[in-house]
């Protein structure tokens, strides 16, 4: 029974250590996610802003064809009012001359307006354009990075992988299987040392008295009454010591 217990406490080991270098893969994976996400949403903006852009540049065009064949109206009516003879017709045609001038002059102006905020519009993409491109490359730069760093935990990982499956090789299967379940269940630790006065190192409940003194003993393989984690006893000031061997 000495054996499986010190089975099951070297591949808790090896399991806790597995977990630290998941958990650096993991957040790796995480922060490449975000940036990646971060870069995506701000292209989705961009190209909003693009087609914004692109409809207020085909309303321009078409303003400013309807201000060219205002130009020519009025130079039309500039021809026919120089041939006016009559006084009633000539204060007419003057009359719808000035209008059209105003209305030229107006949509004139309205043009320019336009003009000057598409302009800015224009130039505050080009910048922000610019800061996606270099948001991108950064991207990059981390992917390839993270992506190093990554085969390297994959190789830890694998190469503590074989030191596991040697451990496996010394316990039953279901008892292997029930190892499993609770390293699921207890948050990655299903083998604890019990500490002092007999204290589950798991869920800090203390055992019976009658409990401790059989973990103690190391002869049987007990769990924790409270939290089923596997005990073992790792010598009194060991505690500590033992969880980092
Ligand atoms: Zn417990």
């Amino acid at each position: 029974m000495k054996d499986t217990i010190a089975a099951l406490v070297e591949l808790q080991h090896i399991d806790d250590e597995i977990r630290v270098y998941q958990l650096q893969r993991n957040e790796l994976a995480q922060n490449l996610d975000r940036l990646k996400a971060i870069v995506s949403q701000m292209a989705a903006e961009m190209e909003e802003k693009r087609v914004k852009l692109e409809e207020a540049t085909g309303f321009y065009k078409d303003k400013q064809g309807e201000l060219q064949a205002d130009g020519e109206r009025i130079a039309k009516a500039k021809t026919k009012l120089a041939s006016v003879t009559r006084t009633k017709e000539y204060a007419a045609m003057q009359r719808e001359l000035d209008n059209l001038r105003k209305k030229y002059a107006a949509d004139e102006s309205e043009l320019i307006r336009l003009a000057e905020a598409m302009q800015e519009y224009e130039g505050s993409i080009a910048t922000e354009e610019a800061k996606l491109g270099e948001l991108r490359a950064e991207v990059d730069r981390e992917e390839a990075a993270s992506g190093d760093q990554l085969r390297e935990l994959d190789e830890r990982i694998a190469s503590i992988s074989k030191k596991k499956e040697s451990a496996e090789g010394k316990l039953d299967r279901n008892l292997l299987t029930r190892y499993g379940r609770l390293l699921e269940r207890r948050d990655g630790k299903a083998v604890v040392p019990v500490g002092p006065k007999g204290r589950c190192t798991g869920c800090q409940r203390l055992l019976p008295p009658q409990q401790y003194i059989q973990v103690q003993r190391g002869e049987k393989l007990l769990s924790c009454p409270n939290c089923q984690r596997y005990l073992y006893y790792a010598g009194p000031e060991e505690v500590d010591v033992a969880a980092e061997a």
